[in-house]
């Protein structure tokens, strides 16, 4: 099946199995179907289409069926196809996916003992138990790892919560949030599975944001909340760990990156065949030529960039710097990209009717999130000169 004719150019596909390409082809049906009709109106109210979660879950597109036959788990490039598939229709759709998917897995996975994997990772993979990660925090963002103030307070058994966390992506739909806190007995950071409606969690919706409108982003206040060291994710004991965390979701975030230049790049391409000036398709003017030939590139280096970081990681090679440049570069071309496709549609470009109003609006927070510019260009940096340029 040729699943991407025109974003694809060096068919980077070509490595996925024919099993792999009917997973991605049902999940881009349903995109096309039943997805794409509705982000536009959903995106200018600010609301998300709940009616197509349940449906989206349903496809079995985390560890399908036909990939986890032998009892193996999907490959890191499926993984990465699946993202740039759901990001490529929209970003909103991609985080939203990637919140349970990359996000709330990846602290399972790397946070929690065995035993504790046992019992809540099936539920992870089948929705039964929905997560987000609840780390930024009102004063801090790029300087987390040193400025995390929410406590936890060990007290028998339980252990005492408080503190606030800001921007958490799905927690409104999540029924625990797993919440980065600084332990007051060692100074070390933990993390706990919190139930979103245990006694003193209060959510409020961050409002008027110009950008990925369509996912709710959450301020959340913990107030005295109890957790049962049951419920501590038992395998996080400093922020160290919670960096190879960031190290995995960073890659997710250039495989949005990339998807959204995939979306952005075609919008524009079906625009350009289209719309007529000076008697002629605007697509046959020498300047466009040149800005469709500049997303191309932008969009190529990055599907590349990904491609081979997954191949890397698939290997067992995860270094921080390596999701750092990855992240970085990417969301540096997409700016790029969703800049060039907003210009060659013209004014219509700033309307949502034509798909890259959205892309490039959306782009900004994807440029922001999982690490700004700055901070994961300060992580190579530092892997290059042996030097941390990060300031106390
Ligand atoms: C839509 C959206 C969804 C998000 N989802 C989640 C989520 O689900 N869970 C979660 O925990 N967090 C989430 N975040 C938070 C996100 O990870 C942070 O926004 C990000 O880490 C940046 O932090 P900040 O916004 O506080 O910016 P700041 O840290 O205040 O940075 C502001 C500016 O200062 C620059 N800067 C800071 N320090 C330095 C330095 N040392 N040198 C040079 N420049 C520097 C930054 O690069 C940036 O340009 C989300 C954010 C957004 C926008």
């Amino acid at each position: 099946m040729d699943l991407y004719s025109a974003c694809d150019w060096y068919d980077a596909a070509a490595l996925l199995t024919d099993d792999e390409r009917l997973v991605l082809g049902r999940l881009r049906e349903f995109l096309e179907e039943k997805a794409k009709p509705l982000v536009g109106d959903y995106w200018e109210r600010g609301e998300f289409p709940y009616e197509i979660a349940q449906p989206l879950i349903d496809l079995d597109i985390m560890e399908p069926a036909e990939l986890t036959r032998d009892g193996e788990k999907a490959r890191g490039i499926y993984h990465g196809f699946r993202i740039f598939e759901l990001a490529r229709t929209d970003a909103s759709i991609a985080t939203f996916y990637t919140a349970q998917a990359g996000l709330f897995r990846t602290a399972i996975r790397v946070g929690a003992s065995e035993e504790q994997k046992k019992e809540w990772m099936p539920k992870v993979v089948d929705f039964s138990l929905k997560g987000v990660f609840s780390l930024t925090e009102p004063e801090s963002g790029s300087d987390i790892a040193g400025g995390l103030a929410t406590t936890a307070r060990r007290e028998g058994d339980s252990w005492v919560l408080d503190g606030a966390k800001r921007w958490i992506g799905g927690a409104f739909t999540a029924d625990v949030l797993a919440v980065f806190a600084r332990d007051v007995a060692d100074g070390q950071v933990k993390a706990f599975l919190v139930p979103r409606e245990a006694p003193g969690v209060t959510l409020e919706k961050i409002h008027r944001k110009t950008a990925l409108r369509m996912m709710q982003n959450a301020h959340i206040t913990l107030d005295g909340v109890r957790v049962t060291e049951a419920d501590r994710l038992h395998n996080v004991n400093s922020f160290k760990d919670v960096a190879a965390m960031l190290r995995a979701m960073r890659s997710d975030v250039a495989w949005i990156a990339t998807g959204i230049q995939a979306g952005a790049f075609e919008a524009a391409l079906k625009y350009v065949r289209e719309r007529e000036q000076f008697g002629r398709q605007i697509g046959s003017f020498q300047l466009v030529q040149e800005k469709l030939a500049r997303m191309l590139g932008n969009l190529t280096s990055s599907l590349s960039l990904v491609v081979r970081l997954t191949e890397q990681q698939e290997k067992g090679i995860y270094r921080d710097q390596d999701s750092a440049l990855a992240k970085m570069q990417t969301s540096l071309l997409m700016r790029e990209t969703v800049a060039l496709a907003r210009e060659v549609v013209g004014g219509n470009g700033i309307t949502l009717d034509t798909d890259v109003a959205r892309f490039h609006a959306d782009a900004e927070a994807v440029y922001s999130y999982e690490g700004t510019h700055e901070i994961n260009a300060l992580i190579v940096g530092r892997a290059l000169t042996g030097q941390s340029a990060f300031t106390k």
